[in-house]
């Protein structure tokens, strides 16, 4: 109890030795979810979305994710902005395979995740087709800030762990729906390091 009293009257320097224990697993989760670095890789209009979401008004330099890698081996967030064309399909699935271990999918928008309007033989018509998606933004496009509301929902579900044991037992994304958040509205937050 003095502890906690120590914390919340001077903070860290309210501890008496400096030390803080945890599970290694807990402070990997906590490193991996506010380092990930998004692979370069826009396929539509989704994709000037995707871009202004880095530029400096949203800035998702902020969540750790300082810059999209050109190298997909320096990537582990692959965020599938636009359609996806059949042609494209096989391309997209090697970037998704040249990137590290562990690594995460989010679909942006309705094309990406349905095939949106373009119901023909030369979309596909969702990209959970070709990698496994974990978490999907919806929108036409969708804003920047419902983007970041998805990334930091993976963020959250990238600290849990969870996703890594689904994705060994099942083989699958997480298949998370996150909701639309209009531009210029207030995020929804996502509290991070909760269970
Ligand atoms: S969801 Fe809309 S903005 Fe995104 S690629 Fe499709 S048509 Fe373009």
């Amino acid at each position: 109890m003095s502890l906690i009293k120590d914390i919340q009257d001077d903070g860290f320097g309210g501890i008496p030795h400096n030390a803080i224990t945890a599970k290694l697993e807990d402070l990997v989760g906590w490193a991996r979810s506010r380092s990930s670095w998004p692979a370069s890789f826009g396929l539509a209009c989704c994709a000037i979305e995707m871009m202004a979401t880095g530029a400096a008004h949203y800035d998702i330099s902020r969540f750790g994710m300082e810059v999209f890698r050109a190298s997909p081996r320096q990537a582990d967030i692959m965020i599938v902005a636009g359609r996806v064309s059949q042609k494209m399909a096989p391309v997209l699935r090697q970037v998704y395979d040249q990137m590290m271990e562990p690594k995460w999918v989010i679909s942006m928008g309705v094309c990406a995740s349905s095939g949106g309007m373009f119901n023909n033989y030369a979309i596909v018509q969702g990209v959970d087709q070709v990698v496994p998606v974990d978490v999907y933004a919806p929108g036409c496009p969708p804003t920047p800030e419902t983007l970041i509301h998805a990334i930091e929902t993976l963020h959250q579900k990238i600290e849990d762990g969870e996703l890594l044991k689904r994705r060994k037992a099942t083989g699958a994304g997480a298949n998370l729906h996150v909701t639309e958040i209009p531009a210029g509205a207030q995020p929804v937050p996502v509290i991070l390091g909760t269970r």
